[in-house]
């Protein structure tokens, strides 16, 4: 999502000023911050002092301008919320002149896309309808704004006229999209599916409590060739009690019935969850059921987060874990992925596959993704572009393919 302001920013800023490469390059450095964690709080104080150690002007935006304006105004040349992009481009010409009218459409404002892989990203709302006790994005970005459809729509088409190949649809929760002006997440994939051009499109973060209601219906529209069968759906935990700690509006049964369903309607979908551990109240018991929740659903991505408290958050006032034991149980966590994600990729050995490159990979190599979102490497190839490949080796992360003729 906030790569997605990230290309307005640049949109923005760009018509008004030279955009340039590199921090060294530049007399102002913008920062779109994000506010998550603690440790990423740090890691963006410390840049800012570093940049100003250069005497660069510093500007910064994003979640964080909202979850801590007064600490970053002590330290920065100014502080704007992601939506007073306008002011923002008024005060780095001299102008902070509050009078500066805001577009409340934020979506009407230009983008400017990096044309470095075949991925554009899509915001399709902002905001939420979730009221979790660990949450700081609901914080730095309110409560549902959804995007109408028509805006969504054209933008996807800009997009494949400019080239891009995989549309990435964003939000903070894509599950509740269009639930506050009476349209839902599948009537807006069966338009996009609609569109002309051979593309794919990821689904982007579901709530699992919002999902679960619109399900038939997404499974119905996910049929399209052009939807990714991929789904991420954060459970945060295998415990109903943290569940309910962390104010997450479902059970574990749901979730479970949720994949499930995705799981049967289709031969290969990838699942993507989401897991904190060390939230205050996670006993030793509860993050065994987190353990046995993933042993059961074998998620094919896991992102595992220690508990971090976030200033203004409900959680904030509760007695946080020893760091060793949040430590100790992201590390089994991370081990017992890592061994369901190479038992997951050997089953696709000396299969065929037709894969969209999307970009570059490490060492020369390009990233292609089969038609469930799986991870394929590959050693050439061309950006764009649809290819047949044999998977020939794999690790716990990623399918590695060769090109066939
Ligand atoms: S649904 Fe919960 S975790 Fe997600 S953005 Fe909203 S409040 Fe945060």
């Amino acid at each position: 999502m906030n790569q997605g302001d990230s290309d307005i920013l640049r949109g923005s800023i760009g018509a008004k000023y030279e955009l340039v490469e590199s921090v060294d390059k530049g007399d102002v450095v913008v920062i779109n911050s994000c506010g998550v964690i603690d440790f990423t709080e740090k890691k963006i104080l410390r840049r800012i002092t570093e940049l100003k150690n250069k005497n660069k002007r510093v500007f910064v935006t994003g979640c964080l301008a909202r979850i801590h304006p007064e600490k970053l105004r002590e330290i920065t040349d100014g502080v704007f919320t992601i939506d007073q992009t306008l002011k923002l481009v008024e005060a780095i010409g001299g102008n902070n002149s509050l009078s500066v009218q805001e577009s409340q459409d934020r979506w009407r404002l230009p983008k400017k896309r990096l044309h470095h892989s075949a991925i554009a990203i899509v915001p399709i709302s902002e905001g939420c309808l979730g009221y979790c006790s660990y949450c700081a994005a609901r914080i730095a970005r309110g409560r549902l704004r959804s995007y109408p459809a028509e805006h969504i729509i054209k933008e996807i088409e800009e997009c494949i006229r400019d080239g891009f190949k995989e549309i990435q649809l964003t939000a903070q929760d894509t599950g509740v999209y269009g639930f506050d002006i009476g349209s839902n997440l599948p009537n807006l994939l069966k338009r996009i599916s609609k569109i002309d051009g051979d593309f794919r499109v990821r689904v982007g973060m579901m709530n699992p409590g919002y999902t679960r209601k619109i399900m038939r219906e997404l499974i119905e529209a996910f049929r399209s060739r052009k939807i990714y069968k991929f789904i991420h759906v954060p459970v945060q935990s295998g415990d109903n009690t943290v569940l309910k700690d962390m104010k997450r509006n479902y059970s574990v049964n749901d979730f479970v019935e949720l994949v499930t369903a995705f799981k049967r309607a289709f031969s290969d979908v990838v699942l993507s969850t989401d897991i904190i551990v060390g939230y205050p109240t996670e006993t030793e018991e509860s993050f065994t059921k987190s353990v046995e929740l993933v042993e059961k659903i074998k998620p094919d991505i896991i992102n595992i987060t220690r508990f971090s408290k976030r200033e203004g958050t409900e959680a904030y006032g509760l007695k946080d874990l020893p760091g060793w034991i949040k430590k100790e149980r992201s590390r089994l966590l991370t081990e017992i992925h890592r061994r369901i994600g190479e038992d997951i990729n050997r089953q696709f050995l000396g299969r065929e596959f037709e894969v969209l490159i999307t970009k570059k990979g490490k060492n020369g190599t390009f990233l292609a993704r089969t038609d469930s979102y799986r991870p394929v490497v590959v050693k050439s190839g061309k950006i764009g572009e649809f290819v047949r490949v044999e998977i020939t080796d794999c690790n716990p992360y990623y399918l590695v393919g060769e090109l066939l003729s």
